[in-house]
């Protein structure tokens, strides 16, 4: 019997028959109920191998708590190390117009010949990249959207090339990406995206029948064959490792993810990220015909990783990616570069928005609100009319960023999860009027603790085999590349 050892913090929960244990710092640790209840009563011997565990995990301690706080406060500025990357992403609305007339889409964007349609100009692009290279992070991501950012293809040149001329001083690591639908892409544009080795991201829904149920052309008709034919394009121009697809969960293709997986695999894309619809933009006066349940697209995304795992068991390097970057929190020390899951949010300060009249969003979402609802309270700005340090050393953005710390957030405060998850002020403004939201009854709640969930029941069989496949999604490399580097080491 010891009564020798002190807690340290950490919150607690019981997840798959065991007590999940996590620290601030995201170490975390399964007990079996009976050794908790031994843990709590001080009753744990400094002999057993728990006790050690519990210790190295930084649950308790009994000598020298200066260097153990000292450890923490390292590990600690490790986490939040994102902190000092700001902002590293921007994204350039191009265009609102586009070629598609998705039945979900966020954008609400508009027809390709909407006379007062709004593209962004040359002088507004340019002012936004000198914003961009205010910034002090090292490394920046220019990310084209729209709307559909080819159909504004000029601009986008004039923002690649404005960006490598600055960089000629700046000397960021700088990266482009083009979030595209792949219909206007033609043999001069992607002569462009490869020769400036620009990264593509696009959409597929999955097979024809799912994919054109809801992304149709501006005349009705599904897009299928033309993205297919132009993925395909891309991809023998690009190399598939310069291309990702985003796919949107449906009411249709929620109980048909296994057929959207062989899809993906099919086509030769190297990676999936199942995306849950949100209930924005045109989404929202969709939502009885298209929406479904937090529930139900938890069911759905266990049952499909579930199928992506035994994939990659039969040797097929296969990441979920939403999986490999929670994942990262969990089992690395790291802090990832997600800006919609932050603590801070990564609003603002993580990733911002230039809208094509040069106004200035810390979201996607912020933008929409203005768009939808006329709401502008998000908008921190404008490319034209205010300096970097009006933006983004704003009262306004501060009072949106202290309004996202989970660790002060009520709910947030004494999750379990709360290491690995984060805020999001501006859905909760859209839903509840107020940036802090409610919790534990809000979506984006319910579906980030339902899936930690999901994942932590994994980790808890103690699987080698599924522990060195989640290890080959973190590291971004196959299972057969791991074991050889480590058959080396
Ligand atoms: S391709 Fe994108 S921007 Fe265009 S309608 Fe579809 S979701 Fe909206
Ligand atoms: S949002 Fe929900 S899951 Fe995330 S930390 Fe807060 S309470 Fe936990």
């Amino acid at each position: 019997m010891s009564q020798s050892y002190r807690f340290l913090p950490f919150r607690f929960e019981r997840v798959a028959d065991r007590v999940l244990l996590v620290n601030d710092v995201g170490d975390f640790h399964f007990l079996p109920e009976s050794s908790f209840d031994a843990l709590i009563g001080r009753k744990i011997s400094p002999e057993s191998s728990e006790y050690l565990d519990l210790k190295s995990k930084n649950m308790i301690w009994d000598s020298h708590l200066s260097n153990v706080i000292d450890l923490l406060a390292t590990k600690y500025r490790t986490k939040k190390q994102f902190l000092y990357d700001f902002t590293s992403l921007h994204m350039f609305v191009l265009t609102r117009r586009c070629n598609q007339r998705c039945a979900y889409c966020h954008a609400s964007s508009v027809c390709v010949e909407d006379k007062d349609v709004l593209d962004m100009d040359v002088a507004t692009a340019r002012k936004c990249v000198e914003l961009v290279f205010m910034s002090p992070a090292k490394s920046i991501k220019i990310e084209f959207q729209g709307g559909e950012p080819l159909l504004n293809f000029n601009v986008l040149k004039s923002v690649v090339e404005y960006s490598l001329e600055l960089n000629e001083k700046y000397k960021k690591n700088l990266e482009f990406v083009v979030c595209t639908n792949l219909i206007a892409l033609d043999e001069d544009k992607l002569e462009y995206i490869k020769s400036n080795k620009i990264y593509i991201s696009t959409s597929l829904d999955g097979p024809e029948y799912i994919h054109d149920e809801f992304r149709k052309n501006r005349s009705g008709e599904g897009s299928y064959k033309n993205v297919t034919a132009n993925l395909a394009l891309a991809q023998s121009s690009l190399g598939h490792d310069n291309i990702s697809a985003l796919m949107t969960v449906t009411d249709l293709s929620i109980d048909h993810l296994d057929e959207v997986i062989d899809e993906y695999i099919a086509r030769g894309l190297g990676s999936i990220f199942l995306r849950m619809l949100n209930p924005l933009g045109y989404a929202s006066a969709e939502w009885n015909r298209l929406g479904y349940s937090v529930d139900d697209f938890v069911d759905a995304y266990a049952k499909a990783l579930d199928k992506i795992i035994q994939i990659n068991r039969s040797g097929v390097y296969f990441p979920e990616m939403f999986t490999t970057l929670l994942l990262s929190r969990i089992l690395t020390p790291f802090s990832t570069g997600f800006v919609d899951l932050q603590s801070p949010a990564g609003v603002g300060i993580g990733g911002v928005i230039y809208d094509t009249n040069g106004d200035v969003y810390v979201s996607d979402e912020a933008r929409m609100l203005a768009h939808s609802k006329g709401d502008k309270s998000f908008c921190v700005g404008n490319a034209h009319s205010h300096s970097w340090r009006e933006i983004f050393g704003s009262e306004r953005l501060r009072e949106i960023i202290s309004s996202s710390c989970i660790e002060a957030l009520p709910g947030c405060a004494w999750c379990v999860f709360q290491s690995y998850c984060g805020a999001d002020p501006v859905r909760n403004y859209a839903v509840y009027g107020d940036m802090v939201g409610k919790r534990p009854e809000n979506d984006f709640c319910r579906k980030h603790k339902a899936i930690f969930r999901v994942i932590f029941e994994y980790l808890a069989k103690d699987d080698e085999d599924i522990e060195d496949i989640f290890w080959s999604w973190i590291i971004g490399k196959p299972l057969a590349e791991n074991s050889a580097n480590a058959t080396q080491m």
